[in-house]
C-alpha cells in the first residue's frame, strides 16, 4: 500500500460554483494542469444549493481558494459578491471565473474570451467590418454580442424567440459601441431569410440542438447560405449539431463549441495561476481533451 501524498496543506485550492455540477468536465481540464504545468493545486466541484451562494463564497475566501469557476445558474448572482470586475463583466452583467487575492474577489468573463480565441484560431477571422447574426438571447448571446461589438463588427442582428430579450441585449449594445444593431424573431421567417443572406459570420447561442435534442435547429431547412460564410454553434454537445450540417451543405465553414469550453477553461487557469501555458502543452491537451468529450 502507498499513501495518497497528492494533496496537503499547501495543496491550492480551485472550485466550480454550480448546480447542477455533477457533468462538468472541467475537474478534468484543470486537474490535468495542475499535472501538466506541475503546479500543486486541485479543482474540485461544488454543488452550491439556491440561496447558498454567499455562504459558499465566504467559505472559499475562508478557507482561502485560490480561485473558483461559476457556472449555470450562479453567473449573474455571483456579482454581489465581487470586489472588482472588468468592464465587461459589468456591462453584461454575468461572470464565470473569479480569483481570489488575500480574501478580494475579482470577477472575469472567460466564455467569451474564450469564444473569441477559439473563433479566431479555427477560423482565421476575426469580427473587423463584419455583419454578425447571433441566434439567442439568453446570457451567452449576451456577452458574445458584446465581444463582438468590441472586436470591431460593423453590425450586428440579435434574432430571438423573445423578442424583447433580443432587445434588451440591442439597448446594452448601443449604450456602449458605435455600431448598427437590430433585432428580429424566429417567427419572422422572410425577414430572417434576408438577415441570413447578409451576413458574414451566424452564431448560435441558443441550446437548440443540444444533446439529447439533436435534431433540432434554430434554422429551418429551406434557408440558403453562401460558402463564405462563417457558422459557429456554441454547443458543443454533440460537436457537429444541426445547425452546423445545414450550413456545411451550402460548402461554409463551421465551427462547434469544443474550443470555447476548451479556452474559457484555460483562461481562467492563467488567471488564477498568473501563468502562460506554452502552446506545447495546449495542443496536445486540446487533442486529448476532444478524445475525452467524443468518447
Ligand atoms: P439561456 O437559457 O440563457 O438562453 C437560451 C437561449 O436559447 C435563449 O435565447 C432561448 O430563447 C433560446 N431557446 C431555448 N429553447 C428554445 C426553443 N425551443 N425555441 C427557440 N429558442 C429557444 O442559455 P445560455 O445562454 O446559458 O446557453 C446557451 C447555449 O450555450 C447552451 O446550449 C449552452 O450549452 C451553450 N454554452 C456553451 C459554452 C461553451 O463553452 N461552448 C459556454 C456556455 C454556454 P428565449 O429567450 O425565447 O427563451
Amino acid at each position: 500500500m502507498k499513501l495518497n501524498e497528492s494533496i496537503t496543506g499547501r495543496t491550492r485550492l480551485l472550485g466550480l460554483l454550480g448546480n447542477p455540477v455533477e457533468h462538468s468536465v472541467s475537474p478534468q481540464l484543470h486537474n490535468t494542469l495542475n499535472t501538466l504545468l506541475g503546479i500543486d493545486a486541485v479543482y474540485i466541484p461544488l454543488k452550491v444549493e439556491k440561496g447558498k451562494l454567499g455562504d459558499m463564497v465566504a467559505g472559499l475566501k475562508a478557507g482561502n481558494f485560490t480561485g473558483f469557476n461559476v457556472t449555470i445558474p450562479f453567473k449573474e448572482d455571483i456579482l454581489r459578491y465581487a470586489d472588482h470586475m472588468t468592464d465587461e463583466v459589468r456591462l453584461v452583467g454575468s461572470a464565470n471565473t473569479v480569483r481570489n487575492t488575500g480574501g478580494v474577489l475579482f470577477a472575469f468573463n472567460t466564455d467569451s474570451d474564450g469564444f473569441f480565441r477559439a473563433f479566431e484560431e479555427e477560423t482565421g477571422s476575426g469580427f473587423q467590418g463584419k455583419n454578425v447574426t447571433i441566434l439567442g438571447a439568453g446570457g451567452t448571446a449576451r456577452s458574445l454580442a458584446a465581444k463582438a461589438a468590441s472586436k470591431g463588427a460593423y453590425r450586428l442582428n440579435i434574432i430571438n424567440r423573445t423578442r424583447r430579450k433580443a432587445e434588451d441585449i440591442a439597448s446594452m449594445i448601443r449604450s456602449s459601441y458605435d455600431l448598427v444593431c437590430e433585432t428580429e424573431e424566429f417567427a419572422n421567417k422572410l425577414a430572417l431569410a434576408k438577415i441570413m443572406k447578409e451576413s458574414d459570420i451566424i452564431i448560435n447561442a441558443t441550446s437548440l440542438g443540444l444533446y439529447p435534442d439533436i435534431q433540432e435547429s434554430p434554422l429551418d431547412d429551406d434557408i440558403r447560405f453562401n460558402s463564405e460564410q462563417i457558422f459557429y454553434d456554441v454547443i458543443y454537445n454533440p460537436v457537429k449539431t444541426r445547425f452546423l450540417q445545414q450550413a456545411e451543405r451550402f460548402g461554409c465553414k463551421t465551427v462547434g463549441g469544443l474550443g470555447m469550453l476548451f479556452y474559457q477553461g484555460i483562461l481562467a487557469y492563467e488567471i488564477w495561476m498568473d501563468v502562460k501555458i506554452p502552446d506545447s502543452i495546449l495542443k496536445e491537451l486540446y487533442a486529448e481533451f476532444s478524445k475525452y468529450l467524443c468518447r
